[in-house]
This record gives structure tokens, sequence and C-alpha cells, in this order.
């Protein structure tokens, strides 16, 4: 077992603990009762004041590629427009150009270790191009289910690994498709199945925990408030994770505040007392990286947790905000550039205070995405 530092898997809304092992409809009694949540990691407790890293993730060995490590920018004119202090975290910079990168290792790992030599991915792209690249360099068969929508840029870079791509009129029949040969035992999954969703497979969003090591690691005085694009919240969910599990090393002692932006309310709906098992309507065409109709439990109790707030920015808003970004030598894919526009919203009605250190996350660049 790779994963000795484990100490068991806990959910993330009753509490229940269970040993380790794969939990792709999160915790079993919550599913029961019809309120799917993701399950996470306890590690083993380790020295307080100790700077947190590869101990609180699932492998150290796994497939390596370069992934992390992504640099901390201090951007000193839009700092100047909005009068705030505007650092970004550019994921964009990450082997296959997003966040994913940090996840797929953990994944085609355990992938590995369980016995497995497929892994499967339900992606609008950036998740399939990523765990395409690193199932081929670990040897494993990748099957990228997707839609006629996927960006030819991606279609590409999955196609060149030789992964399988199936292709499905509509988002909810990958899920399905996926269920079935899962269920089977043929595919090892990377992303969710179910609908009601739970967040991607839980060894992944273990790997976006790194975010937060390296903002801790990196930059002197933490941000007060981090902007992050969001659709089922993996990111949300691992960031805060990995602060929380910072925090109570007494490494940090203080948390930043999440905003959660989205094209259209699901989350806000949510934060305004809609329950979080719905379907939630609404246009995403300019930014399908933030699409899909659905709220998990672990975006929910991110926010919660942090304090923080969801932020919508209507996509037809997303080439406004990429262009302003451009201008301002930030290439940043269209669903990533709404944290632009969510910071200018934040200024407007007092949720940024003047003078705040802000962080926006890049989820993905720009060179990613051919405007068709
Ligand atoms: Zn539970």
């Amino acid at each position: 077992m790779g994963w000795k530092e484990i100490k068991n898997m806990y959910c993330l809304r009753c509490g229940m603990e269970y040993a380790a092992g794969d939990f792709f409809k999160g915790c079993p009694r919550c599913l029961a009762e019809g309120k799917p949540a993701s399950v996470s990691f306890q590690y083993h407790p380790s020295g307080l004041h100790q700077a947190p890293s590869d101990e609180l993730l699932p492998y150290n060995d796994r497939p390596y590629a370069g992934e992390g490590q992504t640099p901390h920018i201090y951007h000193s004119s839009l700092s100047d427009t909005y009068k705030v202090e505007i650092w970004f975290k550019n994921e964009g910079q990450n082997p296959t150009g997003s966040h994913k990168d940090r996840m797929s290792p953990y994944i085609v790992q355990r992938a590995i270790e369980a016995g497995f030599t497929t892994v499967a991915s339900a992606s609008s792209g950036n998740a399939g191009a990523s765990l395409a690249a690193y199932a081929a360099m670990a040897g494993m068969k990748g099957v990228i289910l997707t839609t006629r929508g996927i960006n030819p840029i991606w279609k590409q870079a999955i196609e060149k690994t030789e992964a399988t791509i199936i292709w499905k009129d509509y988002p909810m029949e990958r899920w399905a498709h996926m269920k079935e040969e899962v269920e089977k035992g043929n595919w090892y999954p990377a992303t969710n199945f179910m609908n009601p969703p739970v967040g991607s497979n839980p060894f992944g969003v273990q790997g976006l925990k790194s975010i937060a090591f390296e903002i801790i690691e990196d930059m002197e005085k933490l941000p007060g408030v981090i902007v992050i694009p969001t659709s089922r919240g993996d990111l949300l969910w691992g960031i805060w994770e990995g602060f929380k599990q910072a925090y109570d090393r007494q490494v940090i002692s203080e948390l930043p505040r999440l905003l959660a932006v989205e094209p259209f309310a699901r989350l806000q709906a949510v934060r305004h007392g809609a329950s979080y098992i719905g379907n939630f309507e609404g246009n995403a065409a300019e930014t399908p990286s933030v699409a899909g109709t659905t709220v998990t439990y672990q975006s929910v109790k991110a926010l919660q947790e942090s304090g923080g707030e969801a932020v919508v920015v209507p996509t037809e808003r997303a080439e406004a905000e990429q262009q302003e970004l451009a201008e301002a030598g930030i290439y940043a894919e269209r669903s990533s550039s709404l944290v632009l526009g969510a910071l200018k919203q934040a200024r407007r009605t007092g949720m940024v205070q003047e003078g705040e250190k802000v962080l926006l996350l890049l989820s993905s660049n720009g060179y990613k995405e051919l405007l068709v």
C-alpha cells in the first residue's frame, strides 16, 4: 500500500468514518438518505508547526509530469485599478494546462494499486485531456466520455494519447454509461457519475490541497480572499481542506475566505436556501469548464466553513473579462476569466474591502481554447 499515512476516511456531511478505500458514490450512509456527499481523508497526526506537503497527500510515488509549483504573480496595474492587492495563481502552467494535473497522478496511482488497467473520465475537456496524458504516462488505457461541444484543441490532445473518446449527446448520458462500466468493474472512475452528484474521485481531490500548501509556503502574508472558478467544487474543497490541515498543525493562524465564481445561480441559490439536491438551469455556453446544472455538498461546506460566498458572473461576460485580463498580459481560458468579474462585483458590493489581499485562481490557460 502506498498510502501508509492515511488513518481513515470520513464523510464531509455526517462525519462517519470508513477504512481507506474507494468511495465513488460518496458516503454510503448519506447516499441511502438521498443526500449524497463526498468522503475525504484523515491522516495520522504529525508534527505541529511543520509545513504540510506530501505527507498529507495519498501517495509519494505517482506518475509525475512536472505538475504543481505554479507561480504566484502580483499584478500592480490591476491592483491599482481595483484598489486591492491582486495576485494570480496560474494553474494554466501545469503540463496539460490546467489544475486537473494535480488530480490525475493520484487517480492513476490508485487505479494501478487497485488493479485496474483502464481509467475513465466524464469531461468537458480539461479533466479528460489531463487524465488521458497521465494514463498514457503510466501505460494505462484512458477512456474519455464527452459531448460534441468539446473544444477541438482538447479533442486533439486526447486523441494523440490514444485514449478512447466516447461521444454522448448530453452530459448526463456520460454519467449513465460510466456508472454501468464502473459497476461491472471495468473502469476506474476519475469523475462523478451519480445524479445528484458528489465531487470527483477523492484521491484526485486530495491532490488539489497542494495549491493551498504552495500558497502557504510561498506567500509571506496569506491572501484574505481566494476567488475560485467553480462547477462541482473539487477545487473549492481541495483548497479549503489544504488550508484547514495547515491551520490544525498551527502552521497558519488565519484562514482565507473563499469566493466561488459560477456562470449562473446554483451554489448561490443554495446559499440563499435552496436544497443542494436539485437541478439549476442556466446558460454556460461560453464557459464549459464551469458548466453543469448541479451542486455538490463539498462546495456548500467549503463556503460555509470559510465564511465565503458564491458570486454569479454571467457566461456572456466571459469574453469581456478574458479580454481585460489579456490586455493586462494574462491570457486565461474564458471559464477562468470569470474570476476578474467576480472580483469587480465583490468590490462593488463590499464583499472585498479596499486594500485587501486577493488571490485569483486561474484554473486553465487561454491557449487551450480555440474559439469556433
Ligand atoms: Zn455521510
